[in-house]
């Protein structure tokens, strides 16, 4: 399965990809991810794309598409993956084509668009904590960890990321209304676009994807 997970920031892409990539065994790839683990680790990339992460801006298309070639590369991803995050503007959706059909002639499976209302991801983002060791995420009011700012799978510290206070979070918005909304009809032309109401508990909106993808992808 060769898949995009498209929706704002809050939409729940991380969390229902996290269990797809896992139940269908392709690697998750998000490059929110993998630009934190950069500029934490203070890579050339990473000092380069600091300043927009940290201000909600898009990091420029060409870096992202480098990393991007270079991670669907990778023999983990040869059966399938699942994009998180990637694309988020036109210019990358068309550099995804041509890298998937020079990397084998292959084509996405479906994009999955998860739709939630403006105001519902703002108050998500502000509950939300992670934890940076096993990447599991939780939310203080649909699901609290059962020890406050400690992970109840790995038993490490929880955090919450920077861009996700409120200010920093409309400006996400603004930015994915104006380069990342149009992917809709971009997709949608293609016949690939597959909408999924994503406002509801995490169960019931994870059920609504696994009928789009199917039960054995
Ligand atoms: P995310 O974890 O997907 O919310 O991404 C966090 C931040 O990383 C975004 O606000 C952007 O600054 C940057 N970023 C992640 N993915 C991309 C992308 N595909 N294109 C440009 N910037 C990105």
């Amino acid at each position: 399965m060769r898949a995009v997970l498209l929706g704002a920031p809050g939409s729940g892409k991380g969390t229902h990809g996290k269990r797809l990539s896992e139940e269908c065994q392709v690697p998750l790839i998000s490059t929110g991810d993998i630009l934190r683990q950069a500029i934490a680790e203070e890579t050339r990339l990473g000092l380069a794309a600091k300043a927009d992460v940290q201000a909600g801006r898009l990091v420029a298309d060409e870096t992202v598409l480098g990393l991007i070639e270079t991670r669907v590369g990778r023999p983990d991803a040869a059966k399938g993956f699942l994009l998180d995050g990637f694309p988020r503007t036109v210019a990358q959706a068309d550099g995804l084509a041509a890298i998937m059909e020079a990397g084998g002639g292959h084509r996405l499976d479906h994009v999955l668009n998860l739709v939630v209302a403006a105001d519902i991801v703002v108050n998500r983002l502000r509950d939300r904590w992670l934890c940076g060791q096993c990447g599991a995420i939780y939310n203080l009011s649909s699901k609290p960890p059962k020890a406050t700012g400690t992970c109840d799978v790995c038993g490490s510290e929880l955090a919450q990321r920077a861009d996700d206070e409120p200010a920093t979070v409309r400006a996400r918005l603004e930015v994915y209304e104006r380069e990342t909304a149009p992917l809709v009809s971009y997709y949608a032309t293609r016949g690939i676009l597959r909408n999924v109401d994503a406002a509801g508990p995490a169960d019931q909106v994870y059920a609504a994807i696994r009928r789009v993808v199917g039960p054995s992808s």
